[in-house]
């Protein structure tokens, strides 16, 4: 049990009770990974509590937190879009707080003590702050964060409850929660299919999922807010060591507010290519699937109401016998369920946040890893045009589609045989959506070292891969325009060979008929 911090926190949950009324004096919602006002499981707690509160206590307040840690930030790879992107969001959640009459209050903490060794840190902050400037006890609210040293924290904070300083967790990132669907035996999935089939089950049988939780406005004058104000500016003085690694003004990021992922929902279902998902979502150059991983990952969008939206457009049905087999927005709800998988998965084994394969035995794959080929790959100078297209559109945007994401990282693990642990790093450095669980889940998947993932032998075809989902060519000319005027097919699909004559643009790095088979041979080698 203690290898597996989820279900302990999920005890503390649910044992948590309401300390007596009137002896709060505060609520502090401490916004992380959801930042959004709107169906919140524990922002909306936290108002709810206030109100209870306030029938005891009449000035008790509401006080919005965020916590500022670059030693984070840094620790956990987040790129300068996801970064980026985090910021402009926490602007626009203070608009909206405003307008519900609390002040977000940013707090910068410095410590470069890992995260479960800084609980009372971040205690002793609210007392010296919060409470006495309540003049009162403060309950604290948080939404659960389920990466293994963020549970580990949340567990020490339990512990450091006291009459000042109370604590309550929510379950909120996941639409069915984690550890709720387990097999008959009791344990997590192993395989998709099955737990989805449950997963569907737990949506149709419960009224969560459906209604998004309703958030009041707080009648409330600012006082406390005001005074903690102070902290703000210190929280935004990032250190030039820092700024150096967060280069945002050379950055352009998606506009980040609440109402900019509602509207790409709506854009999302009424353009069509919802309905038209299963058709159009792997064609490399129409990028026309939801774009809403980073609005989800920051949490400016809940997924429930992402999955609401979409079910009700599909006529409130899931897995209907009479729907076709086939049916795209089912499908595109199937993709999102796939991001509570990975959760629950995460929470089950949590070494999976760790670096480490889910299946054991693929750590004694013998990776070449070849520094150089690497950063070729890194950097989309291996001479495969459609991989060198996808990385560069990466490191270019922040962004990019899921058949991309399986192109590259089946080259990397497969045909380069290196680590799938330095392409889910590097993945994390770059995406905009970086999220610990999709990206482990993801890289397992398609380098068969995670959990129900594609077996070993399943290698892309490059060729196949352009056939498909870039027949014209049109997604690789886009971001190698070094090919932008060639009209050789096999060029722009399987690269030049020497004595094609491409001005600027290299031979591929390996041959993709010996570098399957020294896969191949790798790991059945070692399985
Ligand atoms: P849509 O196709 O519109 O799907 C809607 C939502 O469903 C997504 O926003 C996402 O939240 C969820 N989703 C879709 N596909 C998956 C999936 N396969 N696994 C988990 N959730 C999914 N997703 C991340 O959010 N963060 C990551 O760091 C990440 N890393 C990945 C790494 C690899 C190697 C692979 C193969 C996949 C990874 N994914 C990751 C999953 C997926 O590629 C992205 O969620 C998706 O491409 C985002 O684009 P979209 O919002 O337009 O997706």
């Amino acid at each position: 049990k203690r290898e597996k911090p989820a279900a302990l926190l999920d005890e503390r949950i649910k044992k948590q009770k309401l300390p007596a009324k009137a002896d709060i004096s505060a609520v502090v919602h401490w916004f992380r990974t959801d930042l959004r006002v709107r169906d919140n499981a524990a922002l909306s707690n936290a108002i709810k509590l206030l109100r209870e509160i306030r029938g005891q206590k009449k000035d008790a307040q509401l006080i919005a937190l965020y916590t500022i840690n670059e030693h984070d930030w840094r620790a956990h790879l987040d790129s300068g879009w996801k970064l980026t992107f985090a910021l402009n969001a926490l602007e626009s959640l203070r608009e909206m707080l405003k307008q519900m009459n609390v002040a977000l209050v940013v707090r910068k903490f410095e410590s470069k003590k890992p995260l479960l060794s800084r609980s009372s840190e971040f205690v002793d902050w609210v007392k010296e702050q919060c409470v006495s400037l309540a003049q009162g006890n403060v309950l604290v609210t948080a939404n659960a964060q389920y990466e293994t040293d963020e549970l580990y924290r949340d567990l020490k904070l339990f512990d450091k409850q006291d009459e000042q300083f109370r604590f309550q967790v929510y379950h909120d990132q996941c639409i069915v929660q984690p550890g709720s669907l387990t097999t008959g035996k009791g344990s997590q999935y192993t395989v998709f299919t099955p737990w989805y089939k449950r997963w569907v089950e737990y949506l149709k049988s419960h009224k969560q999922g459906k209604e998004a939780i309703k958030i009041h406005a707080v009648d409330q004058e600012s006082k406390v807010n005001e005074s903690l104000a102070k902290f703000e500016s210190e929280a935004y003085e990032l250190s030039d060591e820092f700024l150096a690694y967060l280069p945002c003004d050379k950055l352009e990021v998606p506009p980040a507010t609440e109402a900019d992922a509602h509207e790409l929902l709506q854009e999302f279902i009424s353009s069509g290519n919802a309905h038209k998902y299963n058709e159009k979502k792997d064609t490399l150059s129409l990028d026309s699937t939801s774009h809403l991983s980073c609005y989800i990952t920051s949490g400016l969008i809940s997924t429930r109401e992402v999955v609401n939206r979409a079910f009700h457009e599909n006529g409130d049905s899931l897995m209907r016998r009479d729907i076709k087999q086939n049916n795209s927005v089912e499908n595109f709800i199937k993709e999102v369920a796939w991001r509570d998988f990975y959760k629950h998965v995460m929470c089950n084994w949590p070494y999976m946040s760790m670096e480490i394969a889910i299946k054991f035995e693929t750590m004694d794959i013998k990776w070449e890893n070849d520094e150089e080929k690497f950063s070729k790959w890194c950097l989309g100078e291996t001479g495969l045009p459609v991989v060198d297209a996808i990385m560069r559109k990466l490191l270019y945007t922040g962004y990019i589609s899921n058949r991309c994401r399986m192109i590259v990282a089946s080259f990397l693990s497969k045909n380069l045989l290196v680590d799938w642990r330095w392409g889910e790093r590097w993945f994390r450095k770059h995406l905009l959506d970086a999220d610990l669980a999709s990206n482990a889940g993801g890289w397992g998947f398609c380098s068969s070292t995670g959990i129900d993932a594609q077996p070993y032998f399943r290698i892309f075809n490059m060729k196949l891969q352009c056939e498909r989902y870039d027949p014209d060519g049109k997604f690789v000319k886009m971001w190698v325009p070094e090919l932008k005027d060639a009209d050789n097919v096999r060029i722009i699909r399987e690269g030049r060979s020497e004595k094609d004559a491409v001005d600027g643009y290299p031979s591929p790095i390996v041959d993709l008929k010996d570098s399957r088979e020294r896969a191949l041979e790798a790991f059945r080698e070692a399985l």
